[in-house]
């Protein structure tokens, strides 16, 4: 009857070497660096939706799933533009990457990505990131 526990001893034995080789894997180190960046960039992003008074977005939103893939892309487009901001009510022009223009504030943006998602598109993370303080 010993050698059962025997066994189930060195399985847990086992168990307990493979969760701590995985957790100081290169991957895993990797992975960990890939989220201590992302949440580099969601503070920036937070700090930059401060600066332009939009208040009606909070971290929470810039977290949900397809969100950073657009700041990447509005931190990365080299053909968007921000035509005009204006301080006071917090309303930015933006010329996309095709240079249609955009009307971007607290409330969204008139794009089709906004309309059909309801959450911040390229553009306004654009405009968050270019507009001056
Ligand atoms: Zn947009």
């Amino acid at each position: 009857m010993l050698w059962v526990f025997g066994i189930a001893a060195v399985a847990a034995l086992c168990f307990v070497f493979y969760i701590l080789g995985k957790n100081s894997s290169p991957e895993r180190a990797a992975e960990r660096e890939i989220q201590q960046n992302r949440q580099k960039i969601l503070d920036m992003i937070c700090r930059d939706f401060q600066k332009v008074g939009w208040s009606a977005w909070d971290r929470s939103v810039h977290m949900a799933d397809g969100q950073y893939e657009r700041m990447e892309r509005a931190a990365q487009s080299k053909t968007m533009r921000l035509v005009s901001f204006d301080k006071k009510t917090g309303t930015a022009i933006v010329a996309g990457e095709s240079g249609k223009q955009y009307t971007v504030d607290n409330s969204g943006c008139s794009c089709g990505d906004f309309l059909h998602r309801g959450l911040p598109c390229k553009h306004m993370y654009f405009a968050a990131m270019s507009a001056d303080e």
